[in-house]
C-alpha cells in the first residue's frame, strides 16, 4: 500500500533494532509498497531519498512485532469466570490446575467465549503482538477472528479417544477450513496432549493434518505427570484426570521413553511442528527435536505457575533447535505480553540465553515457528513493513538498549504497531 501522496517513507527512530542485524542509533526505515525497501541510519536514507515523507517517532525504539506463538485468546476472560464460579484460586499443582480448568470452563457459554477471544485480540496488539499462534476451541466463535489484523495461525484444537466422536470434530473443522480464519490468520491443528488423546484418536488426527497440509501444535513434555503416565498409565493424570473424567482409553505410549520419543519417532510430529513447552526432555529428545525439526515453543511463566520446571534453554539454543514464545492463556498467565514473557525469561533461565537472543526469540523466532519469517520477524528489505514502536521511562544508550528492553516488561509502552502499512493500534 503507497501513502497517499504516492512517496515512499522514511519511519525514524531514535533506536532500531532489526533483530537480524544489529541495533542502530537514529535508524529508518524506507517502505514502499508497503513492503521494507531499505534500513540503515535515518541520515543516510534521508540523503539517497530526498523525496521520501518522513514519520519520526522521536525517542523511541522501533524493532519488528511481538509474536506469541502459543496462547489460547478465548480464555482471556479466564480470572473473572473463576472469581464467579467462585473457584477464585488458580491451583499450583498440574493436574489439580487442568481439573480447576475444566470446572470453570465448563459453564461458559459461546457468547462469554466469543467476547473472551474478540477481548485477547485487542489486548494482544496493544502488547506489541503482530502474530499469534492461537489454540482454539470454541469453533462457533471463529467470527471473532475476521475483524482482527493479527497475522500468524489458528490450531483448532482436538482431543478424546472415541474414533466417531474425534472423526465429528475433525469433520467440523475441515468445514471451517473453507475460509481463512481472518484477514492474515490461516488454519492449524493441535491435537492437545499425548494424554488427552487415545492412539487410535492420535492417528485419526495426526493423519487428518498430514492430509490436510495443516501445522499441529501439541502440549508437549510440560509437566512430570505426562510422563509418568505415558510411561505406565499411573500417577496424577490416571488418579485424578481420567477418574474426573470417566475416560479409561490407551494412550499413545512408548515404556520407557517421553512424550517427544512417542511422538517423533512414530513420525508423528513433521518439520515445522509446534512443540508446547518441551520441558521433560532429555538430551536424546533434544537431538530428536532437532533431526524432526520442531520448533520448541516456551512458556515460562506458565510453567513457574504450574511447577513443571524449566525447559533447557541452553541446552536447545547448542542443539539448534528453534525457540519462541508464548504466553499460555490467562488461566496460568498474568498477561498477554510477550514483552511481559520475555522480561520473565530473562530472569528465569540466567545465563542460558543474552539479551539479544531472547528479543529474536520473541519477534524472529515467533515469526519462524509460525512460518511468517519472510515477511515479518526481522527489519530487512523485502519483509512487509509490520513494527512496533515502544518508549520507556528512560532510554538508555545504545549499549545497555538491548538489555533494558529486553527486562523492561510492563515498563515498555508500545506506542504503534504497524502490521503491512498499517497503523492498528488507534480504534482498536
Ligand atoms: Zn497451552
Amino acid at each position: 500500500m503507497k501513502n497517499p501522496m504516492g512517496k515512499p517513507i522514511l519511519y525514524r527512530a531514535r533506536f532500531l533494532l532489526p533483530i537480524s542485524a544489529p541495533p542502530l542509533e537514529n535508524g529508518a526505515l524506507l517502505v514502499d509498497g508497503g513492503q521494507i525497501i531499505a534500513v540503515d541510519t535515518f541520515n543516510n536514507l534521508a540523503a539517497a531519498h530526498p523525496g521520501a515523507a518522513v514519520i519520526d517517532f522521536g525517542d523511541t525504539a522501533l524493532l519488528p512485532p511481538m509474536v506469541n506463538a502459543h496462547t489460547h485468546l478465548e480464555l482471556s476472560a479466564f480470572a473473572d469466570w473463576a472469581a464467579k464460579a467462585a473457584e477464585p484460586a488458580a491451583p499450583q499443582d498440574f493436574v489439580d490446575w487442568i481439573l480447576w480448568l475444566v470446572r470453570v470452563r465448563r459453564s461458559i457459554s459461546a457468547e462469554q467465549l466469543y467476547e473472551s477471544l474478540a477481548a485477547g485480540l485487542r489486548s494482544s496488539l496493544l502488547a506489541g503482538t503482530g502474530a499469534v499462534g492461537d489454540i482454539f476451541t470454541g469453533l462457533g466463535s471463529v467470527s471473532a477472528y475476521q475483524h482482527s489484523p493479527l497475522h500468524g495461525r489458528v490450531f483448532a484444537e482436538v482431543l478424546g479417544h472415541e474414533p466417531a466422536v474425534v472423526a465429528g470434530r475433525l469433520a467440523a473443522i475441515a468445514k471451517l477450513l473453507e475460509h481463512h480464519p481472518g484477514p492474515s490468520l490461516d488454519w492449524g491443528l493441535s491435537p492437545h496432549a499425548p494424554y488427552t488423546l487415545s492412539s487410535a484418536a492420535t492417528d485419526q488426527v495426526f493423519a487428518f493434518a498430514e492430509r490436510q497440509s495443516l501445522q499441529c501444535s501439541i502440549h508437549l513434555a510440560e509437566s512430570a505427570d505426562e510422563t509418568a503416565f505415558l510411561q505406565n498409565g499411573s500417577g496424577a493424570i490416571a488418579e485424578k484426570l481420567y477418574t474426573m473424567a470417566k475416560w479409561n482409553f490407551a494412550v499413545d505410549s512408548v515404556p520407557g521413553c517421553g512424550p517427544v520419543t512417542a511422538f517423533c519417532k512414530k513420525g508423528r510430529l513433521r518439520h515445522g511442528d509446534l512443540a508446547v513447552h518441551g520441558v521433560q526432555v532429555d538430551p536424546a529428545e533434544i537431538d530428536l527435536l532437532k533431526q524432526t525439526g520442531c520448533i520448541v515453543v516456551l512458556c515460562p511463566r506458565s510453567n513457574a505457575a504450574l511447577n513443571v520446571g524449566k525447559a533447557p534453554v541452553a541446552a536447545y539454543l547448542k542443539a539448534g533447535v528453534p525457540l519462541a514464545l508464548g504466553t499460555d492463556s490467562l488461566a496460568s498467565s498474568s498477561s498477554l505480553s510477550i514483552w511481559d514473557e520475555m522480561a520473565f525469561a530473562g530472569h528465569w533461565f540466567p545465563g542460558e540465553a543474552g539479551p539479544r537472543e531472547w528479543l529474536e526469540i520473541a519477534t524472529l523466532g515467533g515469526a519462524r515457528a509460525l512460518g511468517l519469517h519472510k515477511r515479518m520477524g526481522q527489519l530487512t528489505p523485502g519483509c512487509d513493513a509490520s513494527f512496533q514502536v515502544v518508549a520507556l521511562p528512560e532510554m538508555p544508550g545504545i549499549n545497555q538498549l538491548e538489555e533494558i528492553l529486553c527486562a523492561g516488561g510492563a515498563d515498555v509502552r508500545v506506542t504503534h504497531l504497524y502490521l503491512a502499512s498499517r497503523n492498528v493500534l488507534p480504534g482498536i
